[in-house]
């Protein structure tokens, strides 16, 4: 259950086209080890965090300037509330992005948020690389699938995402990734910042040049993949 969530109270960057708060939800079932929020994934949850109640209020008090809300983590669809939280945001008129590492996809089907970021972290036969040790890797790769399946046939906006994280993914990885996400909105292409990972030994590792992910951009775009590349 969450109780708590941290607060961005502004950001022009995180909901295309829109103005939005951006909250955040503790845990994780992954355990990319590049991850910028360690204190999500591992907890405690923050001291800052702020009650369920007073975010709302917080929400429909600055309802007059925000064309949005995402909520983000962690991984927000693990948490067995979260469709009241969606729900309520919904009631003051604000529509609601997720994002999500895309393993709870019944979760995804019954909440229909209104827009939608899911991760691909790399060609499914990689993901154990970003799998907490023990972790089933084959039915999370199938979960999603299911979840992929999902955005792509039933209407909900949607942009799939990778950050390109050397050692995790590479250009040739998109080979595989490719034929699984044919029919996406749109792609978005982030580089690596190498700056507060969950594991220190992430924080070693440089990023790509910008000319590797322009070359995946090319890739993605040739298979009719409408795609945009974010350098951080
Ligand atoms: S990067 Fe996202 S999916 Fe990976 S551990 Fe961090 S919060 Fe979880």
């Amino acid at each position: 259950m969450i109780r708590r969530l941290g607060l961005v109270k502004t950001s022009l960057i995180d909901y295309p086209g829109k103005v939005a708060a951006v909250l955040f939800t503790p845990g994780c079932n992954f355990r990319c080890p590049y991850c910028h929020n360690p204190e999500l994934v591992q907890g405690p949850v923050p001291e800052d965090f702020i009650a369920f109640d007073e975010i709302l209020r917080f929400l429909e008090k600055r309802r007059p300037v925000l064309g949005g809300v995402v909520i983000t983590g962690g991984e927000p669809l693990l948490h067995r509330n979260i469709g009241n939280l969606l729900t309520a945001i919904r009631e003051l008129g604000l529509p609601v992005k997720i994002d999500t590492n895309g393993s709870f996809p019944e979760v995804l089907e019954n909440l229909r948020p209104d827009f939608v970021a899911m991760d691909i972290k790399t060609s499914f036969s990689n993901y154990p690389r970003v799998l907490s040790p023990g972790a089933k890797a084959e039915e999370l790769v199938e979960q999603i699938r299911r979840s992929l399946k999902i955005l792509i046939q039933s209407g909900i906006p949607h942009q799939l995402r990778t950050t390109m994280v050397p050692g995790i993914v590479d250009e040739k990885d998109f080979d595989d990734i490719i034929p699984e996400v044919q029919g996406a909105d749109s792609y978005l292409l982030s580089g690596y910042r190498n700056q507060r990972t969950l594991d220190s030994a992430w924080s070693d590792v440089d990023p790509y040049n910008p000319e590797v992910l322009e070359a995946v951009a090319q890739k993605l775009r040739s298979a009719g993949i409408p795609t945009k590349l974010r350098n951080n």
